[in-house]
């Protein structure tokens, strides 16, 4: 395909990369079958074939307007395009790049300006959003009935084993996830110190930067990115064999830090290096003896996130390490669709999400589950506030 991109895209050091992720595009739609937004919308600008002519025009200088900026705000950046494209167009990558500089062009409201600013400066900061959530949770009884059921009871503390082993890895202290489920960085800890490794929180560690970068917000999560590298610094340098991510979104960022500050004289070989000792849990788990633990009699629904599975390309694992201790696994139809919580888009578009959210529960009771699974905290929230109490993360199953 002809790619003539404008001069303001010619001047960013992205513009080959951009290039040539919309030259791989062959328009064949065959993405568009896997995507949530068109099979729930039917628009063909609301699916991945049409937001990439979308954000070809935008790229090549043709006119944008706020429809453009709708289409793209609709997207959920699940990536499911991606797994399914037989070309590789690598979708995300674009969609991240393209979103600033159309958010440049046509600007925001007032309202989306202030809603999406307040997010962007509490939510990734664990003191301010734990703030926040004290707060609501005050409020609760005068909330709206949708806003209500996104606010959980206050965790209750928790034990965490003590640092004893000589293997070591890391994990950062994040953002909501420490607040809204304490709970899965504290199993995670008693999993792995079962296998002989400790796993210790970074101080001064925090967001992983993610929340910011899919808000058309790159300065901040860059700066969070940055910070994150220096926190681990010290501690890889004495011997840590891993940055243990608890959340597959998270995972998500934090991998692609080497390919994000590639072009920074400061932190393009450290970031490289912290995301190469990057894993997912679940990735820990399947190159260990897991012998140690016993399943109980529970079914198990898996709802493999997309960022498992479109963003880290982990299908499976997850299941294999649940399958390999003893539980039985039950089928879940449309594995491939998002839940709908994609970040912050439930907050955003929440009519959408909670459609997505409610096919998505419907799919995994199709088997009766005695509990539901899953690998990051954004589904969890977002699937536990339609108010199924089954839903855990899959590292809580391991005894
Ligand atoms: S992104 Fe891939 S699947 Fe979708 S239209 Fe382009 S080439 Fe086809
Ligand atoms: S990222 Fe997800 S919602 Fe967005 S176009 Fe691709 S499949 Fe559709």
């Amino acid at each position: 395909m002809q790619i003539q991109l404008a001069d303001f895209v010619k001047a960013k050091p992205e513009h080959d990369e951009l290039a040539g992720i919309l030259r791989a595009c062959v328009h064949c739609g065959f993405c568009n079958a896997a995507c949530p937004t068109y099979q729930v919308l039917g628009n063909e600008l609301d699916g991945p074939r049409g937001r990439i002519y979308l954000m070809k025009q935008a790229l090549e200088g043709q006119a944008v307007s706020r429809l453009t900026q709708q289409h793209l705000d609709l997207c959920l950046s699940c990536r499911a395009c991606e797994t399914t494209c037989p070309s590789g167009v690598r979708y995300g990558r674009l969609l991240d790049i393209s979103r600033p500089m159309i958010d440049a062009i046509v600007g925001r409201s007032l309202p989306e300006r202030i809603v999406r600013g307040l997010i962007t400066l509490i939510f990734p900061y664990r003191q301010r959003f734990g703030a926040l959530m004290a707060a609501a949770r005050l409020a609760k009884p005068a909330l709206p009935p949708a806003l209500k059921q996104k606010i959980p009871p206050k965790p209750a503390a928790i034990a965490w084993p003590k640092a004893r082993h000589a293997r070591k890895m890391l994990a950062l202290s994040g953002c909501v996830q420490n607040i809204l489920a304490p709970e899965i960085d504290a199993a995670s800890t008693r999993v792995l110190d079962k296998l002989g490794i400790s796993l210790i929180p970074v101080p001064g560690s925090g967001c992983c930067g993610a929340l910011n970068y899919h808000l058309a917000d790159p300065r901040r999560a860059l700066a969070l990115a940055r910070n994150n590298i220096d926190a681990c610094r010290p501690l890889l340098e004495q011997g840590a064999e891993a940055i243990v991510m608890t959340a597959s979104g998270c995972g998500v960022m934090a991998k692609d830090y080497g390919a994000l500050l590639q072009t920074d004289p400061y932190y393009a070989e450290p970031a490289a290096r912290f995301s190469a000792l990057v894993k997912d849990l679940c990735e820990v788990l399947i190159a260990e003896d897991l012998s140690v633990f016993k399943a109980d009699h529970r079914t198990i629904a898996f709802q493999s996130p997309c960022t498992l599975q479109h963003g880290l390309r982990l299908s499976g694992v997850v299941e294999t390490v649940l399958q390999t201790i003893g539980y039985r696994l039950v089928a879940v139809p449309d594995e491939h669709l998002c839940c709908g919580s994609a970040g912050v888009y439930s907050l955003l578009r929440p009519k959408l999400a909670a459609r997505l959210r409610d096919d998505k529960l419907q799919a995994l009771e199709t088997h009766q589950p005695d509990i539901i699974a899953t690998a990051n905290i954004g589904c969890l929230s977002h699937l536990q506030s339609a108010g199924n109490q089954k839903i855990v993360h899959w590292i809580e199953l391991l005894h």
